[in-house]
């Protein structure tokens, strides 16, 4: 892996040296071709799910268990999601991906990972049947210090890709702690709970939605989400993200 000054430099330089892979900065010519921003490794290896996870939350699961209903994470708690994709878990060069996409300079690699994940999940995400795809939002203060919403990046891509109606239908009321870094899992679904908001004229009844994001953590940020969509008459609501924590 790169080290951060070394990719930092990189970045600066994009536009100068086309074709690298944005993980591991090998040239076409060193790395093999470059797909959706990654060579035929780092994409491999970003793609490859190791493990069976919950059709439910897309907690990682074991191979053999019967988890139809879902596991026993997301049938202890309010779990409100009807099911949850993800790319894999969140772990090595998808984490490094993610990590990426955060930054400023990371909204190219958000709609790469957009089409990633339709190419890879878009089977998937077809047999839901949705009618609209939509992002978890950030607070306008994270997202004028980042100039993008890597989540909404990654969502409009994904809709353009599977040809679905793709429209950011929630706001994000308060902006909080850095959910990922700062809670403990409990603190988490306070933290979320009451965190979104409808746009205005937002119609949703019978719909069937599809909510994106890059990360799942506890859920619980999904899951107030979702709350908000369901309060708007959505008929169900499914989770799509890179990976699970
Ligand atoms: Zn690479
Ligand atoms: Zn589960």
């Amino acid at each position: 892996m790169a080290s951060l000054w070394r990719r930092g430099l990189w970045h600066l330089a994009e536009l100068l040296l086309p074709n690298r892979c944005w993980l591991c900065l090998g040239s076409e010519q060193e790395a093999g071709p470059i797909r959706f921003g990654l060579c035929t490794v780092c994409y491999t290896a970003a793609v490859t799910d190791p493990h069976a996870c919950c059709p439910r939350c897309a907690t990682t699961v074991g191979k053999y268990g019967d988890y139809a209903t879902g596991c026993p994470q997301c049938r202890s708690g309010p779990w409100i999601l009807s099911g949850t994709i993800r790319l894999g878990p969140y772990d090595g060069c998808l984490r490094q991906i993610i990590l990426l996409m955060k930054t400023p300079q990371g909204e190219a690699l958000a709609e790469w990972m957009g089409a990633v994940l339709a190419e890879e999940r878009g089977g998937a995400i077809r047999n839901l049947s949705v009618d609209l795809v939509t992002c978890v939002p950030i607070h306008w203060k994270r997202r004028w210090h980042r100039g993008h919403n890597q989540a909404d990046r990654l969502a409009r891509m994904l809709a353009r890709r599977l040809h679905l109606p793709y429209n950011p239908r929630l706001l994000r009321r308060r902006h909080g702690i850095a959910q990922e870094e700062q809670l403990s899992a409990s603190a988490r679904w306070t933290n979320a709970s009451g965190a979104f908001s409808l746009r205005p004229g937002a119609t949703l009844k019978g719909k069937r939605i599809l909510i994106v994001d890059d990360v799942m953590t506890t859920g619980a940020t999904l899951t107030a989400a979702a709350q908000q969509l369901l309060k708007g008459r959505a008929s169900a609501v499914y989770g799509a993200v890179l990976a699970r924590a």
